[in-house]
C-alpha cells in the first residue's frame, strides 16, 4: 500500500509537499520538485528555507501559515527559475495530521502551474488587440487615402505652374510629405488586410545571413560586432520568406540601432526547442525553431515594456513605431510567438518562436 500511495503521489499533475513540524521536507513529487527547481538528492530531512532560500515566496506563505494557524491559497505567484521565466503556481498550504491546536503540525503545500492559462489569457488580450489594430487600420485608410490622393495632385499641378522657385519648392514638399503618409498608412494596412501567407521552404540561416549583412552597413552600425550561433540541424521549414525577412529586418534593425551609441555585440543564435507554449493543432507540443536576437544596448524600462507592440509607439525622433508591431503580427500569422526580455543597462533579447510545421490554415504556394 505505501507504494501505491508513493505511485498516486508521484503521478499528480500538481506539485505536492509535505513538511513536517519543523518545515523539514518529508516528501515532495516531481511536478513540486520542477516548480521549485529542487535537484532530486537536494531534499532529505533538510528545511524548506535552507533548500530554497529564505526569500523564496513559497517560503513566505508557509511562514504566514504557521502564524495564522489557518490554511491559505494563493493565486499566481512567481516562482523563479533559474534559466527561464518565472512560472505563475497558484499554491494552497493547510496544516494536516492531529496535532492539538497552538501546536506546530505537518503541512501539505499543493502547487497549480498557471504558466498554459496565463498564456492563454495574453494570446486572445493579443489577439483582440491585434483585431483592434486591423479595424482603426482600415479605417485609416478609407478616411485618408483618398484625399491624401487629392492633394498630392494638385501639389503637383501648383509646382507645375508656379514660375518662383520657393513655390515650387514648397509644391514638391507637400508631394513628398503625402508620400511619407501614404507609406505609413500602407504599413499599417498589414494589420487590417488578411493576406495569405505564401509558404515555401525557407533556409532560416540564408534569410538571416542575408539581411545582417544589409543592416550592417547602414549608417553607424559599422563598429558593431556580429556573433552567429547557428544550429545547423534546423531543416528548411515552410514559411513566407519575404514577411519573414520583414520581421528579422525589423528586430535586427531595432538592436543595431539600440548600440549606436555605444557600440557593442548583437548575437544571433538559432536552435530547436519542444517549446511547451506552442502548442500545434492536436493540442500537442510541437517541434519549435527558436531565433534569438540578443543586444547590448540601453535595454528598456520596464513602464514602457508592455506598450512596445501597440503601433506608433516609439522613443526615436525619427521612428516610425511601427517595426515591432509588424514584426509580431508576421509571428503570430506564422503560429509563432515573439517576447521581449530586457535588462536596463543590459542589453535586449528577442526570442521569435517559429513552428516547424505552420498552422493548416495557410495555404502553401
Ligand atoms: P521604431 O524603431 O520606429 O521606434 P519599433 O516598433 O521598431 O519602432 O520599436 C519601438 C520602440 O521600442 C523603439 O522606439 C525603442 O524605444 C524600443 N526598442 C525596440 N527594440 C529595442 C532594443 N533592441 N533595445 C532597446 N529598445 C528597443
Ligand atoms: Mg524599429
Amino acid at each position: 500500500m505505501k507504494h501505491d500511495l508513493q505511485g498516486i503521489f508521484d503521478a499528480l499533475l500538481e506539485g505536492v509537499l509535505i513538511l513536517d513540524e519543523a518545515d523539514r521536507i518529508e516528501r515532495v513529487n516531481p511536478e513540486a520538485r520542477r516548480l521549485l527547481g529542487l535537484a532530486v538528492d537536494a531534499t532529505p530531512g533538510r528545511t524548506l528555507g535552507e533548500v530554497l532560500g529564505a526569500d523564496h515566496p513559497v517560503c513566505g506563505v508557509v511562514e504566514r501559515v504557521r502564524r495564522s494557524g489557518r490554511a491559505s491559497i494563493h493565486d499566481e505567484i512567481e516562482f523563479p527559475q533559474r534559466f527561464e521565466s518565472p512560472i505563475p503556481v497558484d499554491v494552497a498550504v493547510s496544516n494536516i495530521g492531529d496535532a492539538p491546536s497552538g501546536t506546530p503540525s505537518a503541512l501539505a503545500i499543493a502547487m497549480r502551474d498557471r504558466s498554459a492559462a496565463r498564456t492563454l489569457r495574453e494570446e486572445i488580450s493579443e489577439r483582440e488587440r491585434q483585431e483592434s489594430y486591423g479595424h482603426i487600420a482600415a479605417g485609416i485608410a478609407h478616411e485618408v487615402r483618398n484625399p491624401l490622393g487629392g492633394i498630392r495632385g494638385a501639389a503637383e499641378l501648383i509646382g507645375m505652374r508656379s514660375q518662383d522657385e520657393r513655390s515650387q519648392k514648397a509644391a514638391s514638399l507637400i508631394v513628398q510629405e503625402v508620400d511619407r503618409i501614404s507609406g505609413l498608412v500602407d504599413e499599417l494596412m498589414v494589420f487590417a488586410r488578411g493576406d495569405r501567407l505564401e509558404l515555401r521552404p525557407v533556409n532560416i540561416h540564408r534569410l538571416l545571413d542575408g539581411l545582417l549583412d544589409l543592416v550592417q552597413l547602414e549608417r553607424g552600425h559599422e563598429a558593431i560586432r556580429l556573433v552567429r550561433r547557428y544550429d545547423p540541424s534546423i531543416p528548411e521549414f515552410e514559411a513566407d520568406e519575404a514577411r519573414l525577412q520583414q520581421v528579422f529586418l525589423n528586430l535586427v534593425r531595432n538592436a543595431m540601432q539600440a548600440m549606436e551609441s555605444r557600440p557593442g555585440t548583437l548575437k544571433i543564435s538559432t536552435g530547436m526547442t519542444l517549446e511547451h507554449r506552442l502548442v500545434g493543432e492536436d493540442g500537442r507540443a510541437q517541434p519549435t525553431v527558436r531565433i534569438r536576437i540578443q543586444d547590448e544596448g540601453p535595454g528598456i524600462p520596464e513602464e514602457i515594456l508592455g506598450r512596445l507592440s501597440t503601433p506608433f509607439f516609439t522613443t526615436k525622433p525619427k521612428g516610425t513605431g511601427l517595426g515591432l508591431s509588424v514584426a509580431r503580427h508576421w509571428v503570430r500569422r506564422h503560429g509563432g510567438r515573439l517576447r521581449i526580455e530586457s535588462v536596463l543597462g543590459e542589453g535586449t533579447r528577442i526570442d521569435v518562436d517559429l513552428p516547424l510545421h505552420p498552422p493548416a490554415q495557410e495555404i502553401r504556394t
